[in-house]
Formats: structure tokens, sequence, C-alpha cells
């Protein structure tokens, strides 16, 4: 059995009530951000820190998202 990473998005601020995105690793919508306001599933975020143990993240779309793994620390709002 490997030792999957959990991450803690219990933190209200991984819930994003303005609305579903198309979540970065598996295109489905979803409400919920990564601590970088990232929309992508909590199991697809743990799935990706899974498969990447010591990658930093890479370019999405030729955008540099500047983050290194998923980790569970909430996003700041940006308000
Ligand atoms: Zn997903």
């Amino acid at each position: 059995m490997i030792a999957v990473g959990l991450l803690d998005w219990r933190d209200s601020r991984h819930f994003d009530d303005s609305g579903d995105k198309p979540c970065t690793q598996c295109r489905t919508t979803t409400p919920m951000r990564s601590h970088a306001g990232e929309p992508v599933h909590k199991v697809c975020a743990e799935d990706w820190n899974d498969r990447n143990p010591d990658a930093p993240r890479q370019q999405h779309e030729g955008r540099d998202l500047g983050t290194a793994r998923y980790h569970s620390d909430p996003p700041r709002k940006r308000r």
C-alpha cells in the first residue's frame, strides 16, 4: 500500500462560491480551489501529487502556474 498524502481542504476558502470552473486535471467543473486559487478537485490534486512526488508544477496551457506541489494551505482571497 502506498502512503498517499491526503490533503486537508476543509477550510471554506478551498470552496469558491463564485461558481464552478473546469478542473485543470480532469476538465470536469469544480467549485474547489487549490492553495493557488487554481480550480482542481481535491482528489485530482492528490492524484497529481502521487504521480509527481518531486516535480514542481508544470506549465498549463502555456501559463506558468508558479506553484509547487498541491498542499493544504487555503488560497488567499484577492479582494
Ligand atoms: Zn478534477
